[in-house]
């Protein structure tokens, strides 16, 4: 087939995939947490054979989770209990990046930018407390899915599952399978999710 044809037909049904109504609960009802590291955009999404609309999104830096009530968990809250959520992927990645950064050096740049010693000493957990995580990474992902497991926000019955991901090769680790810690029988009521 002749170029111009190849390029007219993934038009074709480029357009006919963009024109298909997307509903605001993902497909595939997951919730991907992860990190925001450059290389896994539009690499992790393939990896993981979601396409647009198909799971929740959620990155920060190292993917970690710093606070039992902030941000992370309300969109999880919000993903579960609203958009018709019902599994959890804590995913962690080698190498990476914010397991390289020195404290020190950190609050010098902060402080070499303009930001005041006090609202840099003010931080909760302290700048050494929330860095001192990612020399871990895979114990960071372990940690943030039994704090998951524990916070009663999320019900029992969603599975938390902790993977690492290889931003190279692209291959998934599992580090926890979700779906051995929940209790037998435990289901999510009709009602969860789809308010
Ligand atoms: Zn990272």
């Amino acid at each position: 087939m002749a170029i111009l044809h190849e390029v007219l037909q993934h038009n074709a049904a480029w357009v006919a995939e963009r024109n298909r109504p997307l509903s605001k609960e993902p497909h595939k009802r997951v919730i991907i947490f992860t990190c925001m590291d450059t290389r896994l955009v539009d690499f992790l999404e393939p990896a993981l054979g979601l396409k647009r609309g198909d799971a929740q999104m959620i990155k920060n830096a190292g993917n970690t989770l710093v606070d039992a009530g902030g941000g992370v968990v309300r969109s999880l809250v919000v993903a579960i209990h609203g958009l018709a959520c019902e599994e959890v992927f804590v995913i962690g990645h080698r190498d990476c990046g914010m397991a390289q950064i020195d404290k020190d050096a950190l609050r010098r740049a902060m402080v070499d930018s303009g930001v005041p010693e006090e609202a840099i000493n003010a931080l909760r957990p302290s700048l050494g407390e929330w860095l001192g995580g990612f020399h871990d990474p895979l114990g960071n992902v372990e940690r943030v899915v039994t704090m998951l497991r524990q916070n009663p926000l999320i019900p029992k019955a969603v599975p938390i599952h902790g993977l690492m991901f290889d931003p190279a090769s692209g291959a998934l680790q599992v580090l926890v399978d979700g779906y051995t810690k929940l209790a037998a029988g435990q289901t999510l009521p009709p009602h969860v999710g789809r308010l």
